[in-house]
């Protein structure tokens, strides 16, 4: 049976650094790129007596995740030991949480622009397509890492203990691109309301994948199988195609699919048999000793105060408030500090329309072409403005706009400065432009003649006379409807 025939069914459990500056349990930094194991401390490194004490700052980052996406946090929840031994996991086992945990339910909007071009249909003013629903959040801790060399390993421990968020999805995921969107849908969320950077180029954000698959609606879920560890969206994206093919093809040959945890090799392209899957018993999971149960309240009522505005929710806002089109407000939000800019820009000015112009074909081509982020811009909102008002204003022509923007971009100067230095300038003034007119016309009788006749087109050749009567400085607009004007 071809594959497009079996359903596919995914769940996407995707862990997430929190943004603080200390860890979990400890007061060691969280750190990357130090050198090893100089971020560590009794607690940490599990040595016998070191007690643990709750991060704040990290469940008031997780409550607040969960109020963005509409998640209910449960009045109490508690921390719980999940037993296992490897050796990047100091204590033999990772506090997280198992069966109260902070996050219940909720849902991930999925944005049109991380889709391919052609699904990109049906989404409304914010440009959410779709929603996944979420089955929890927990919070917990991240493990150190191990670098395998020839013979040898080296464990780094500056990671153990690094506030580690778990997002759940529901198995509600029926394609990998619906995954790809929700990866990167989520990452803008999470940079949104300042709780992590969510690069996952720097493992600040991970997936394991969930896929199986089924032959008709009917049947109950396939056996689940878990790819562990995915550290791209792109990575992600091709797992899931190999997994449901790899998957089918078994079925195909009456191969019963048995739950298994299976590694996922990007530059192989293949998924290979990792282990079978554990259950939640084999975790041995139980109430840690060492930590009360928390009561919420407070932090929820904390969180519920200063919520942050998330990216549909500024564009949908951007397209109201300034007329933009909703690829364009999708464009300025795709990340805060963008968004904050274009506000800053677009205020007081008129001409909101032309500021967001000004910044995706200029500013955002430019920055692109020297393969430098937002954070790099040399141009201020209030030049930009500037130089958009000067434009618009009929000061300038749109091809000097475009030169002084390249000095701009190149020097940080301001606009006005430099349209002096360059002896740019457009005449406007109907009285300096008027003169130039009279000539022209008196000059040429029988294009004059000619538009009278019923040529309009004509016209534009008188436009072009003024224009190098005056070398090249009247506004051109202005020219013609004094032409206009002129010839009645
Ligand atoms: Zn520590």
């Amino acid at each position: 049976m071809p594959v497009a025939d079996y359903i596919p069914t995914i769940g996407l459990e995707i862990h997430v650094h929190l943004k603080t500056r200390s860890k979990m349990f400890c007061a060691c930094a969280t750190s990357y790129g130090d050198d090893p194991n100089t971020r560590t401390c009794p607690t940490c490194l599990g040595l016998p007596g070191a007690l643990p004490v709750l991060n704040e700052e990290a469940i008031k980052m997780t409550i607040l995740t969960g109020q963005l996406l509409g998640a209910v946090t449960p009045e109490f929840c508690k921390w719980d030991r999940k037993n296992y031994f490897y050796a990047d996991m100091p204590k033999n086992y990772q506090i997280s949480q198992y069966d109260q945990p902070l996050v219940v339910g909720g849902r991930i909007p999925l944005y049109d622009q991380y889709f391919p071009k052609h699904q990109r249909g049906g989404a409304g003013a914010d440009g959410v397509l779709a929603t996944v629903p979420l089955t929890r959040i927990h919070l917990e801790e991240d493990a150190g890492k191990s670098t395998h060399f020839g013979t040898s390993s080296g464990l780094d421990y500056n990671r153990a203990g690094t506030p580690l968020m778990e997002i759940v999805t529901d198995p509600a995921i029926s394609t990998a691109d619906e995954a790809a969107a929700l990866l990167a849908s989520l990452r803008q969320i999470l940079v949104y309301a300042g709780v992590s950077d969510a690069d996952m180029e720097r493992g600040q954000m991970r997936c394991d994948v969930n896929v199986s698959v089924r032959k008709s609606a009917a049947e109950p879920l396939g056996a689940k199988i878990e790819l562990k560890n995915i550290n791209s969206v792109a990575a992600v994206r091709r797992a899931i195609v190999f997994e449901i093919e790899r998957q089918c093809g078994e079925l195909d040959r009456g191969l019963a699919q048995r739950q298994e945890t299976r590694r996922w090799d990007d530059e192989r392209g293949e998924s290979t048999d990792m282990r079978g899957k554990e259950d939640a018993h084999d975790y041995r999971y139980f109430p840690d000793p060492d930590l009360q149960p928390v009561c919420t309240t407070q932090w929820l009522n904390e969180v519920r105060s200063r919520l942050p505005e998330l990216p549909h929710a500024l564009r949908a806002r951007f397209g109201h408030d300034y007329g933009l089109t909703p690829y364009d407000a999708g464009v300025l939000t795709s990340e805060p500090a963008l968004a904050a800019y274009f506000e800053e820009a677009a205020a007081g000015s008129s001409k909101a329309k032309s500021v967001a112009n000004w910044i995706i074909n200029e500013l955002l081509g430019r920055l692109n072409e020297g393969q430098t982020d937002f954070s790099a811009n040399p141009v201020s909102a209030a030049a930009l403005r500037e130089l958009v008002d000067l434009v618009e204003g009929g000061g300038i022509s749109g091809a000097q706009a475009k030169e002084v923007f390249s000095e701009m971009f190149a020097t940080g100067g301001a606009p006005a400065a430099i349209v002096q230095a360059r002896g740019f300038s457009q005449v406007s003034d109907t009285g300096a432009l008027d003169g130039f007119v009279q000539q022209v016309l008196a000059a040429n009788p029988d294009l004059v003649a000619r538009i009278q006749a019923g040529e309009a087109k004509v016209v534009n050749v008188l436009v072009g006379q003024v224009m190098k009567a005056s070398g090249g400085k009247a506004n051109p607009k202005r020219v013609s409807e004094l032409l206009a004007q002129a010839l009645g």
